[in-house]
Order: structure tokens, then sequence, then C-alpha cells
């Protein structure tokens, strides 16, 4: 074996016709660290030669998508449809070694043929009518211009095609059971099948690792690869990804929940995608479900994946789950422990997109804008949270959750009038700190005697606009005395408006 077929290869060879789909994601994800595992290359190849459904804006989704998820290629993109006379000349190559020949028959004639073993209620096959035809017949007719496709000639044996699956193990296929296969059109135009396989041959694909619907191909390509002299690559097929009703997920029925791009628009670290979808097929015997990049690597095998369809976890209108609730968790645990540093980047993207971003989180207020992220983030589940949920951290335009007026938490009648006067208290009190506002707070709950909960939600709602949180008092300081004399001052407003 040359240095060249051992070393690993491998390849993503998406068809750029829609939107980067997470199943084609998840094959990307798994051939990706398939390569680095065994330090190999992983390619990228647009099968782009369906030129009426291949659009530039598809390819550019897709390589932008991948980007996103930090899925470096070391190839490519190479593009299938530059390599068609390459594809052409493997079809010629195989009329000459005898693999392959020219057929004649007119679409009429196979319909009728058709149509025939229809009423019979027998099984279509190609009868292989110009299989024998001699070489000086078919260059006569050739040479009339009798339009003709090319097919492969199959093995004419009763035995079985036995190649063995990474992931399905040893599959069977009878010859018999294998039509002769058409690799060009009579247009000239070679037919998927073929340049798929050719593009593997020449890219050096050592491993196959692609969809469960790829399993019906395999067996012929594996034909083809053989009648060229060549080695055929591993092939690994993953198991396909259901939702609930044993559907296949798609767009038509699940809407945008199944495009990488819906990720990123509601906040989720591209990391904790990865995370998860290669969880929907793969796990480890001890199901952990955390993985950075370098134990991902370490741990993934193609033995860990399963052969059983994967489920996607997703309830189309559920209010409470926007998308499988196990994708949620993980994107919530990454947000609770990554390295702030880290974290404080992406948030950074949130807040500017939503108009509350203050340069001076970058300067001075730098580790203002650190601690108060690590304040906030243990409840939050997206990026997202953090300039809604999380809004009056960072901006005096934020808006009070519904929720906590439906509770009733500003419903005392005595809170127009008390909170004002709180606020009075907190702007005199010497040090802003915990155990300040702590003091103040207490003493003006003892003194009124209002009821401690009545107050503390008031003023937790008011200040931060939210009625749970973190421990208020830390709330208060992060949020910073000007806020927070500003937001209780303004309450008797803020109730009011809300009671028209
Ligand atoms: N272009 C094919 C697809 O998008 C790839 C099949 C393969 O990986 O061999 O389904």
């Amino acid at each position: 074996m040359s240095e060249r077929t051992k070393r690993v290869r491998v390849r993503f060879a998406p068809s750029p016709t829609g939107y980067l789909h997470i199943g084609g994601a998840r094959t990307a994800i798994y051939n990706w660290i398939f390569a680095r595992k065994h330090k190999g290359d992983f390619i990228l190849r647009i099968e782009d030669t369906d030129a009426e459904r291949s659009t530039a804006e598809s390819i550019e989704g897709i390589l932008d998508g991948l980007r996103w998820l930090g899925i470096d290629w070391d190839e490519g993109p190479y593009f299938q449809s530059a390599n068609i006379d390459a594809h052409k000349k493997a079809a010629m190559r195989l009329i000459e070694l005898g693999h392959a020949y020219r057929c004649f028959c007119t679409k009429e004639e196979l319909d009728t043929k058709r149509d025939t073993a229809k009423a019979l209620k027998q099984p279509y096959k190609y009868d292989r009518t110009c299989r024998d035809l001699s070489p000086a017949k078919a260059a006569e007719m050739e040479a009339r211009g009798i339009p003709y496709v090319v097919r492969f000639k199959t093995p004419d044996s009763e035995d079985t095609l036995v190649f063995n699956d990474l992931v399905y193990g040893p599959i069977e296929k009878h010859y018999d059971d294998i039509e002769d296969f058409v690799i060009l059109r009579s247009d000239g135009s070679p037919l998927y099948l073929l340049s798929n396989a050719v593009d593997d041959m020449n890219d050096g694909i050592t491993h196959v690792i692609r969809g469960q619907d790829g399993l019906a191909n395999t067996p012929r390509q594996i034909l083809i690869y053989k009648a060229l002299g060549m080695q055929p690559p591993e092939f690994a097929h993953m198991p396909l990804t259901l939702d609930l009703r044993k559907q296949k997920i798609s767009k038509r029925t699940h809407g945008e929940v199944v495009s990488v791009q819906f990720y990123r628009e509601h906040g989720f670290l591209p990391w904790a995608l990865v995370n998860f979808l290669v969880l929907l097929g793969w796990h480890t015997p001890d199901d952990r479900e955390i993985f950075t990049r370098e134990e991902l690597i370490e741990a993934f095998s193609l033995e860990g994946v399963s052969r059983a369809n994967s489920i996607f976890n997703y309830r189309p209108g559920d209010p409470k789950f926007f998308t499988d609730p196990k994708a949620i968790s993980i994107n919530a645990h990454y947000i609770r422990t990554m390295p702030i540093e880290d974290l404080a980047g992406y948030v950074k993207e949130e807040l500017k997109a939503t108009g509350c971003f203050d340069p001076e989180y970058d300067g001075p207020k730098r580790h203002w804008f650190l601690e108060t992220l690590d304040l906030i983030r243990a409840r939050y589940h997206t990026l997202k949270d953090f300039a809604t949920l999380g809004r009056a951290y960072f901006s005096d335009e934020f808006s009070v959750d519904e929720k906590a007026f439906a509770k009733n938490i500003l419903k005392h009648p005595d809170l127009r009038e008390w909170l004002p006067v709180l606020a009075e208290r907190l702007s005199a009190i010497p040090i802003w700190d915990q155990v300040a506002t702590e003091a103040a707070i207490r003493g003006f709950i003892d003194e009124t005697g209002a009821s401690s909960g009545v107050i503390i939600n008031a003023v937790r709602t008011v200040v931060t606009g939210q009625s749970v949180g973190p421990g208020l008092f830390d709330c208060l300081v992060a949020i910073g005395r000007e806020r927070v004399v500003k937001r209780l001052k303004n309450a008797p407003l803020l109730i009011d408006n809300h009671l028209d």
C-alpha cells in the first residue's frame, strides 16, 4: 500500500440545493472528527452537477455554516462540476476494459418492456439487449449518429457481492439484483453514481462516511472501483435521524429547526450544536454527553455509531422548547461553564445586534462586564437570553416580564409609595455593596412592617425586569446605584402604566 492510500482521507460531499441541514452537518462532523483523530485529511467537495438545483447561495450557506460550527477542511472546496471530463473518461475506460457498453435501445423500446413487465407483475430489469453487440456493430451505430447511453456491465455471476460496512456490518447483494445500470446519459453527461465514485477515487478517499441513504449506491460503486482496478474505500453509513413520529426530518415538515442557521439565529454556541449533533447516532459506552473538542476526538469511533435511527426529539408548537430539549440543555451547560472571556465574545455580538453594547465593556467596564455575565449566566439557555432576560443589566430600555405582573408581584397598594422612599434610602448609603444594600432594604422592611417577600420581589422585578434571578443584592450591585435608584423612583409610573 502506498503512503497516499494509507493516510486517512475523508470527505463531506454536500449537494448545494438548499440550506445546511443538521443531518448533513452531523455527517460533516463525523468525517471531520475521524480525520482529526487519524491525523488525516478532511476534504470538502461540493457535488454541484445538478445544475438546475444547485445554487451559489446554497454553496455560500453551506460553507458559512461549516465555518460557524468550526468544522475546518484541509482541502477544497472542490467542485464536482469541474471534473465532468474525468467522469466521462472513466466511462470510456470502462468500455475499453470491457466493463461497460453502449446501449442504443430507445426510450420507447424500454418503456414497452417496462410496461410488459408491469402487466405480468414481474420486476423490471434491463434485458441486456445491447450488452453483446459486437464492438464493430456498436462502432457502426455510433458512427451513424444513433444516440446511446453507456451502461455498466454487471458481472454475470450466481454469486453475491459482499462488503463490510463499518456501521451496518456485512452487506450482501446478489449480482442478479443489480441491473446493467446507466453511467452516461445519451447527451454524454455522467450519472451521479459514477461521478461520486470517480471523484472519490481521484480524491484518494479512504473512508466514505455518509448518510444511510447512500447505502443503496454502494454495491454499484464498489463494482465501478473494481472494474477500474481500484481498491474500494471503506464505507460507513450513518443512521437516519427521524422525528418522534419516525418521519425523516425535513424543512418541509419541520421548518427552520432542521437548518444549522436556525441555531445560529437562536443563540446557540457553535460547539454546543456540534456536541448535540454528534450524539444523534453515536455514544460512548458510558453515555457521556459533554465533550471538549479534544475529548471528542479522543472518544469518537465508528464502532460507537448506532445502527438504530436516531431521534430528534422536537415537538412542533411546544411553547417550552423551540428545539430538542437536549440541544437546549447542552447549550445551557456551555453557557454556564465556558471560560467567561470566551462567553463575553459571543455576548458582545448579541448585545451589539440588539443595540445594548457599550464599547466601554471592552475598556474600563471590562471587569464589570465579565463579573455581570458570570452572575447572570447560570439560568440562561441561549445567548439571546443575555439581551432579553438580562437586558436590564445593559440598558435602560427593557421591559418587565409579563409573568411578574401575572404573579401579582407589583399588586400591593403601598408599593407605589414604598419604592420611591426606598430609592432615597439607597441613594444615601455610603458604600454600594451587597452588605450595605441588604442592610438598607432590611432596615426599611422592619420600619414599614411590610413583608420581606413583597419588597424583595418587587425590587427585583422593577430593577431587573424579571421576577427570578440571582441573589437580589448581587443584582443591585451589578446594575449599579444610579440605575437602581432611578428605576425605584419610576416604579409608580411603571405600576400605573401597567394597571391602565
Ligand atoms: N451529494 C450527496 C448528498 O448530498 C453525498 C453522497 C455521498 O456522501 O456520497 O447526499
